[in-house]
């Protein structure tokens, strides 16, 4: 079966949405791996328009703060900000599919973790050791992990111990069956990698195979309505530089 793998959509409707276009006729199934809302200026829309979807979904940490499930005091002024708004903007009923969202799931033979499988909600999984220590914490040969907004791979060769870190681009096609993996699609509404352009994956669980993709979107549509609603500088500016 083939699945449209997405994370961190954080609001922005004009990134998921030349997403879906640009995946469509493409898969049978959606996963995705948390932080629907928070950054972002359409948190209802995103809600509805993922919600319709379907989808196999987690929570993010972002999530969880709009639902006061984490203290706020642990994101900064600007993510803050996008959090107590986001907590007045969302109706109940979109509020109310946020709730019942795990951080963590097994769908065989994967496991998907919002932030990595030790700690579904908070931890990053951006260095080699980070990586190697999560290794321990899934049981699956594969966990999908969203959260540092940065496509890559992580794979570990168990007959020698061996680890191996890759960021991946446009058009690169992974072999899952080889090692055992941690793998990140990257950020579907607010990339980190220094490539503005919205990310996902398209997996098939046939083939074993996994693509990456990366889709440019109005960016400055997004940016002009973050500035309608006086969201901090410094997360519109970020939306262009892909940081
Ligand atoms: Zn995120």
């Amino acid at each position: 079966m083939r699945t449209l793998v997405l994370s961190d959509i954080h609001a922005n409707l004009a990134a998921l949405e030349v997403v879906l276009a640009d995946a469509e006729g493409q898969w049978e199934r959606v996963w995705f791996l948390g932080d629907l809302v928070g950054y972002g200026p359409q948190p209802n829309e995103c809600v509805e328009r993922l919600r319709a979807l379907e989808p196999l979904a987690l929570t993010g940490n972002h999530d969880w703060a709009v639902l006061d499930k984490l203290d706020v005091d642990d994101f900064n002024t600007e993510a803050r900000m996008v959090v107590r708004w986001t907590q007045r903007t969302l109706t109940a009923e979109n509020r109310a599919y946020l709730q019942d969202l795990p951080p963590r799931r097994v769908a065989p033979p994967f496991t998907l973790a919002h932030a990595s499988p030790r700690h579904p909600v908070w931890e990053y999984i951006l260095d080699l050791p980070t990586a190697l220590a999560n290794f321990a914490h899934f049981d699956t040969a594969c966990c999908l992990v969203g959260h540092t907004h940065v496509p890559a791979v992580f794979a570990l060769d168990e007959a020698s111990g061996e680890m191996d870190f890759a960021l991946v681009e446009h058009g690169d096609v992974l072999d899952l069956s080889r090692h055992r993996l941690i793998v990140n699609p990257g950020g579907v509404g607010q990339p980190r990698d220094g490539d503005p352009r919205a990310a996902y994956a398209l997996l098939d669980d046939e083939a074993m195979t996994m693509e990456f993709r990366r889709v440019p979107y109005d960016i400055a549509a997004t940016q002009a309505l973050m500035r309608d609603l006086k969201m901090p500088r410094r997360l519109i500016k970020r939306l262009e530089q892909g940081m």
